[in-house]
């Protein structure tokens, strides 16, 4: 993990997991800011994982989460306050450090000229010139002159998106396309029900995202933030704007583990799992072979849920191995 220096108090990263916690500290970084809401992606830590294991280790722990590039005055307060009065310097983080990088970059100002700012996001190795022309532009996101234009845009790189682009390019290959989408590595996740069985290794549910991009299709590696369908336009993170003609949005189901009480907290310990996150379906075999009496509670939430079966095939799976090794005999 690169931790990107913006100021001696402050750098920023992208999303941290556990193995990094004990190098943050070594590091010299006094406390950590989480700027991602949970469950935004498929093989993201909890923020109650992180700050247990970060507290143990004497680090200050702050969840402001931020929707990608929905940046409001209340979290560029927040965010300057926070950092202010934790100890110092402070890492923040968030899906890939734009969105930490942009809540200082826009309190800033009353600091840094807008030149300083761009030098120091760009020394971060961020661009944040959407961001200098939107403060300049008194927060408002110029959609008149676009970053970048395209026949047709298609948000996300997971099943959806690389089939719908596959597709259109296959019936009319001279069609100039390009995906949306934030990640490097795309999860092939209906994989994870078998590595919760023992079947597959995480690792063989694990592509790149330019390995599945169908050939002649483009990548932009940035997220969708808002859409102004009016003018035909998406704004994507560092408030750049992509002009279209034809939109294709796929950007997936968030989970939200939050909306049960205590679960983000003990998820991944205490014989808690879900085959919904690429961390814990490995969890869930681990379970599975060292359960030889008592019961197990398997659970399924009411639509919308991603793959209907999957709650079940869990349950049936794990039926299968303890049936085969004599833990149930019916
Ligand atoms: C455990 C499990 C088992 C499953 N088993 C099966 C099965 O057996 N059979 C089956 O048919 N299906 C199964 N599924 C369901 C299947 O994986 C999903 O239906 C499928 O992945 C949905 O494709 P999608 O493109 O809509 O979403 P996803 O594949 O989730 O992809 C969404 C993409 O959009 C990106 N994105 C999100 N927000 C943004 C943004 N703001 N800007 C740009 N990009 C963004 C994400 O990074 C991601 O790459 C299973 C799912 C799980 C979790």
């Amino acid at each position: 993990m690169t931790f990107k220096r913006v100021t001696p108090e402050l750098s920023v990263s992208a999303q941290i997991t556990l193995n990094d916690l004990q190098h943050i500290k070594e590091q010299g970084f006094k406390s950590i800011v989480c700027n991602r809401p949970d469950g935004e992606g498929a093989d993201q830590i909890s923020f109650a994982a992180i700050e247990k294991q970060a507290n143990n280790l004497g680090l200050n722990c702050h969840y402001l989460p931020v929707v990608s590039s929905k940046v409001t005055d209340d979290d560029i307060k927040n965010f300057e306050n926070i950092v202010r009065d934790l100890p110092k310097p402070v890492l923040a983080y968030c899906r890939t450090g734009t969105r930490s990088i942009t809540l200082w970059a826009m309190s800033a100002p009353k600091t840094y000229s807008y030149e300083e700012i761009l030098n120091l996001s760009q020394k971060a190795g961020y661009d944040l010139s959407g961001v200098i022309r939107r403060l300049k532009n008194n927060g408002e996101t110029h959609t008149s002159a676009p970053d970048f234009s395209y026949p047709i845009v298609i948000i996300g790189a997971g099943a959806g998106g690389v089939a719908v682009a596959a597709s259109i390019k296959s019936r009319s290959p001279e069609s100039d396309i390009v995906i949306i989408e934030p990640n490097e590595i795309h999860y092939y996740q209906p994989g994870w029900t078998l590595v919760g069985r023992g079947v597959f290794t995480p690792e063989q549910t694990v592509k790149t995202t330019a390995s599945v991009i169908p050939n002649g299709v483009k990548w932009l590696k940035a997220a969708a933030a808002a859409f102004i369908p009016d003018e035909n336009v998406v704004i994507i993170d560092g408030c750049r704007t992509v002009k279209y003609e034809h939109l294709v949005v796929c950007p997936g189901i968030k989970l939200d583990w939050h909306k049960i009480d205590g679960l983000s907290e003990t998820l991944g310990e205490n014989g808690v799992t879900s085959n919904y996150r690429y961390d814990l379906a490995p969890y869930t075999w681990e379970l599975v072979q060292n359960l030889k009496h008592g019961k197990a509670v398997f659970s399924q939430p009411p639509m919308p849920i991603k793959c209907a079966g999957a709650p079940q095939k869990a349950m049936y799976l794990s039926s299968d191995y303890w049936f085969k090794n004599k833990v149930i005999n019916t």
